[in-house]
């Protein structure tokens, strides 16, 4: 099969989805023939951030999902669609985020800070979910937070997001901020200094920056304000509204990919690092999870989680939904 030209690969795809009732939802770091619509000849039934995923995977009326990303994202489109069958065309598309946090260790951090709320950020998986008050994204991490009255907050598990939102959660409501210490592999190579070298080479750039970059890159690169710092879809939504037409971008590499596709007029400058979990899927493997629906093979895509976990996780999911 992979001998055979992408184009007949996605006709395989697109006549399999119709019959076997299934729908691709694909994240927007998955690589560039996978964030492609269907409308427009590609495979995708819709490309988006983690939100925007799990608020899509809410809307789905087809039995089967296959989901074009990482596992703790698969996770949350079952837990909000159990009766549905979740694909994932790669179980082992994990996340060093996702991996740096436990359940126990949620449960260990509450008997630690009694009545301190835990906002997880949605990178983690299902059994830690269940063990939080609220999830967020990097998306309403902010009005999450605000929401809270405690005057002490617990956010897991990425360091350098909680930094960075520490910074403005502190300063515009005074509330503290306990952080967990994982990291995402990707975001953390941002380094001020290989920034710093590209804004010298490209005056005129505005930078594109990730909330998951370190704190100490995003101060130094966004000093003189030429920029954001956001979640994927602020990032999206800034270069829309900015005049400039040369962007350092500080985030996924394939996320170049989506915004050449969709300011085919502007320049971005992406230092590329990948995701080596998002790489995982491909069109070989979604359409191999596609045919395995139905047959003996569907539990080798399928995601289970135990009962207990579907239900509790939910909880913390409908809440991070209610600010959408
Ligand atoms: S980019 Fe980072 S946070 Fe996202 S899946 Fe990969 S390792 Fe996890």
């Amino acid at each position: 099969m992979n001998n055979q030209p992408i184009s007949t690969i996605f006709s395989e795809i697109r006549k399999l989805k119709k019959e076997k009732e299934a729908v691709i939802l694909s994240h927007y770091y998955m690589p560039p023939e996978l964030q492609i619509l269907e409308k427009d000849g590609g495979v995708a039934d819709f490309i988006g951030d983690s939100l925007g995923l799990s608020v899509e995977a809410i809307k789905v009326q087809a039995p089967n999902i296959i989901f074009c990303g990482v596992s703790f994202m698969a996770e949350t489109a079952k837990i909000l669609n159990p009766d549905k069958n979740v694909l994932i065309p790669d179980k082992e598309a994990g996340c060093s985020l996702a991996s740096s946090i436990t359940g126990a260790d949620i449960r260990h951090l509450k008997a630690r800070y009694p009545g301190v709320p835990v906002i997880a950020y949605v990178n983690t998986f299902a059994e830690t979910k269940a063990e939080c008050d609220i999830c967020c994204t990097s998306r309403n991490a902010v009005a999450i937070a605000k929401s809270f009255e405690s005057d002490t907050l617990i956010f897991v598990p990425d360091v350098y997001m909680g930094q960075n939102l520490k910074a403005k959660i502190e300063s515009e409501t005074g509330k503290k901020m306990i952080l967990w210490h994982g990291s995402c592999e990707v975001h953390e190579q941002f380094s001020s200094a290989s920034l710093g070298t590209m804004k010298q080479m490209y005056p005129d750039a505005e930078m594109l920056l990730h909330w998951e970059v370190p704190k100490d890159t995003v101060d130094e690169s966004l000093h003189d304000h030429k920029g954001v710092l956001g979640s994927t879809n602020d990032i999206l939504k800034y270069v829309g509204s900015s005049a400039s037409k040369q962007f350092i971008l500080a985030s996924e590499c394939d996320l170049g990919a989506t915004l050449r596709g969709m300011y085919p007029d502007r320049e971005f400058i992406t230092p590329c690092f990948k995701c080596p979990y998002m790489k995982k899927i491909n069109m070989a493997n979604t359409l191999a999870a596609l045919k395995s629906i139905g047959t003996e093979q569907q539990a080798n895509y399928e995601i289970s989680l135990p009962s207990e976990i579907l239900k509790r996780a939910f909880t913390p999911i409908k809440r991070m939904l209610d600010f959408v």
